[in-house]
């Protein structure tokens, strides 16, 4: 395979709704797309990265710059270009390892890249990553509301809607109240779950274990994402399963987090441990222990939000993900929207991630596009 060369897209996309978390609010998604040109195909990769350094220390201006910096050059180096050329998209982490983090740029500039080389081979993502179903089932993550009877109405819609499991972010002062009121309202049977990204420390342990009365599939990172052995004193203290999202970067650090029982599920986001390719090794370490995962979300397009539901078709994948629909976020999505049927999406079939950018959607929404040659 022969990369001509990669295109970084910004695009800036108002969300339908505000989506509240403990760590700030968001009205719109400033996203990075890469397109990467091989002599066969062009693939897409996106880059979960946030407008501010917020849920991670990555932020959308600094994996720009450093892609452009570090990232890209060291692929378009001789050495890049032949390993590229020998391996593919699976030479991409090792030859960017030296640098330090930046695991979404990494991630995004993979997914580019293996994109690329599946639709060359006409391979589907799905196959490529070892997907087992056809369809995924859908949850959605709902934000924090000014109050009780706001959150109430909208997580009526999305139940009408057909999500099959609903999360509640949290936060210290909205936490007992809301999940109480979303039991009593909704019943027993509604698969619930809580994730707190990162706003609480241990002293909060006695509080935390009073929503085990409330029988949720798990608590989402409670503590900070550095503070493994915390959870793992948490866990001893609650009945809740605790799911680690922030703390897990990397296959390694998921090792150590089970070794430690820190978590008894993982919640995966290919961003977040720097590509696909890391996220199956997850997938596979945890399948390996007997822990649950399910695929997070970051709010993506169509392009990110289709890779995930591949991933999420992987047989440890056995909780629901955050795999909503195209509209839970975005009016209009770049791709065709991904659209839930029955509780459940899709895995795209099509070469690569099987949808793709519409070129005028796309042109509408883009902010600068710099095309950088190999
Ligand atoms: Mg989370």
């Amino acid at each position: 395979m022969k990369l001509r060369g990669i295109e970084l897209r910004r695009v800036s996309m108002p969300l339908v709704s505000p989506f509240r978390t403990s760590f700030g609010t968001q009205t719109k998604r400033d996203i990075l797309l890469l397109k990467a040109v091989t002599d066969d195909a062009e693939g897409w990769g996106e880059c979960v990265a946030l407008a501010d350094p917020l849920y991670s220390s990555e932020y959308v201006d600094s994996q720009v710059d450093v892609l452009r910096r570090f990232l890209l050059p060291k692929l378009a180096s001789p050495e890049g270009q032949a390993a590229i050329a020998r391996s593919g998209a699976a030479a991409v982490a090792g030859l960017l390892h030296p640098f330090k983090g930046q695991r979404m740029a990494k991630a995004a500039v993979e997914m580019a890249i293996l994109d690329a080389e599946l639709r060359g081979l006409g391979r589907s993502f799905g196959r490529e990553l070892g997907a087992v179903a056809d369809r995924v089932p859908s949850g959605v993550s709902v934000g924090i509301y000014d109050s009780v009877p706001q959150l109430l109405t909208v997580v009526q819609g999305f139940l009408d809607a057909g999500y099959v499991r609903i999360k509640l972010k949290i936060e210290p002062g909205w936490d007992l109240v809301p999940v109480a009121a979303v039991r009593e309202r909704f019943g027993a049977d509604v698969p619930l779950q809580v994730d707190a990204n990162t706003a609480y420390t241990l002293r909060d342990a006695r509080h935390l274990a009073k929503l085990d009365e409330f029988d949720l599939l798990l608590i989402e990172q409670p503590l900070e994402e550095e503070d493994v052995l915390g959870h793992a004193a948490l866990a001893r203290q609650m009945a809740t399963p605790i799911c680690l999202d922030e703390s897990i970067v990397s296959a390694q650090t998921a090792a150590a987090a089970i070794a430690l029982d820190a978590c008894q599920i993982v919640n995966i986001k290919p961003g977040r441990v720097g590509g696909y390719l890391e996220a199956r090794r997850i997938h596979d370490l945890a399948a390996a222990h007997g822990l649950a995962v399910w695929c997070g979300g970051m709010l993506e397009t169509g392009i990110g939000r289709a890779a995930n539901v591949a991933l999420a078709a992987l047989p440890g994948f056995t909780l629901p993900g955050d795999i909503s629909a195209s509209d839970r976020f975005y009016q209009t999505d770049i791709t065709e929207p991904i659209v839930m049927a029955d509780g459940h999406i899709a895995v795209p079939a099509g070469p690569g991630l099987g949808v793709t950018p519409i070129p005028e959607v796309l042109d509408a929404v883009t902010t600068s596009a710099e095309w950088i040659p190999f």
